[in-house]
């Protein structure tokens, strides 16, 4: 399953967040998929077209789609040069798909930073440059390699010996591997390296439980966006010690809470949806009498490896994907009623399936 890893400096309030979300999140039993592991929650998607399409079905039950965290404690400055736990931070961020970087927004007397100020970009940068020391240490080692080869005139030696000089540059730079420019071949020579700066990140700025809602007043907040706008990276604004009192309430309690706070949607709704875009994730549903669910699939595949999320079976038999889109569908009002204006389509073995499709997959046992 695919994960996204939450790193940030120490104090910065990464334990509160992952505790936010253990106890928000879903329990293992329903996603099998899932890993039993301490440092891994397990949250549940929130999107609002399963409610509708519960209404509309009525089911016997309604099963949310769900993807982890993974909390990476640990890292400090001279990560990358293997001192204390450093070493063990970077394999645990290396296997992680996306990263959720955690930065100190609050200030509190009581809490003491590890350099001493509350400086939101000089932790960023703390953190980003252990990552890319370690990525320069992969590709220098790699270059090595590639320049003998390429000596000998091996054509993919020189393109790769091509690709690697530019990320050393950029690197050397202090610049993260994403942020490199390449074309479309050499993007996936980038690939198979994987860097740690070459991981999608987003950027949670944790500010105080009074600032919540004049963040976008909060200095800390403003040097956070202006950052992450160089790298076109997106910032969710929550508050982890409001996250972790909303964690404990549920449903009516829930929203109450929330509107008391003035607040829509959680910090940690909010950061649950874009970390799911990061990973480059969409949904589709199936909807019958038993139950309506969301499955989730990476942006991309095709309809008989969405079958295989549900079973290998479904896919190994796939015949055909009934499809109809949720917009489709809710605006018919019933599967019959879709039916009969045309709007479901029996898709083949090369359908990409989209977010928002209901499917019904046929299949051979
Ligand atoms: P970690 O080391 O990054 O995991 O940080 P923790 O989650 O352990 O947080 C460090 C301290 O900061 C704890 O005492 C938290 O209660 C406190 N803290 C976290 N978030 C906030 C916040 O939004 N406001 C305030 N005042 N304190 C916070």
């Amino acid at each position: 399953a695919l994960t996204a890893g939450i790193v940030g400096l120490p104090n910065v309030g990464k334990s509160t967040l992952f505790n936010a979300i253990t106890q928000a999140g879903a329990e293992s039993a329903n996603y099998p998929f899932c890993t039993i592991d301490p440092n891994v929650g397990i949250v549940e998607v929130p999107d609002y077209r399963l409610g509708k399409l519960t209404e509309l079905v009525k089911p016997k039950k309604t099963i949310p789609t769900a993807f982890e965290f993974t909390d990476i404690a640990g890292i400090v400055k001279g990560a990358s040069k293997g001192e204390g736990l450093g070493n063990q931070f970077l394999s645990h961020i290396r296997q992680v798909d996306a990263i959720c970087h955690v930065v100190r927004c609050f200030e509190d007397e009581n809490i003491t930073h590890v350099s001493g100020t509350v400086d939101p970009i000089s932790d960023i940068e703390t953190i980003n440059l252990e990552l890319i020391l370690a990525d320069l240490e992969t590709v220098s080692k790699r270059l090595l390699r590639v320049e003998k080869m390429a000596r000998q005139k091996d054509k993919e030696a020189v393109a790769e010996q091509e690709v690697l000089s530019k990320l050393k540059d950029g690197l050397e730079e202090e610049k993260p591997a994403r942020a490199v420019e390449f074309t479309e071949e050499q993007q996936k020579v980038v690939k198979g390296l994987h860097l740690l700066t070459s991981k999608p990140i987003l950027y949670v700025a944790n500010v105080g439980e009074d600032e919540l809602l004049e963040a976008d007043n909060n200095l800390n907040v403003k040097l956070v966006r202006e950052f992450a706008a160089t790298e076109n990276a997106e910032v969710i604004v929550i508050s982890a010690k409001v996250e972790s009192e909303i964690a404990e309430l549920e449903g009516e309690e829930k929203e109450m809470f929330l509107e008391e706070l003035g607040i829509k949607e959680s910090g940690l709704d909010q950061l649950i949806k874009a970390t799911y875009q990061l990973l480059g994730l969409a949904t589709y549903f199936t909807a019958g009498e038993q139950e309506v669910r969301a499955w989730t699939f990476r942006k991309g595949i095709k309809a008989p490896q969405a079958a295989g999320i549900i079973h290998t079976d479904f896919e190994r038999g796939f015949i055909r994907a009934e499809t109809v889109s949720y917009d489709d569908l809710t605006e018919a009002g019933t599967m019959n009623a879709a039916k009969e204006k045309g709007k479901v389509r029996l898709e083949g073995k090369d359908y990409l399936v989209k977010d928002g499709d209901v499917i019904h997959f046929r299949f051979n046992v």
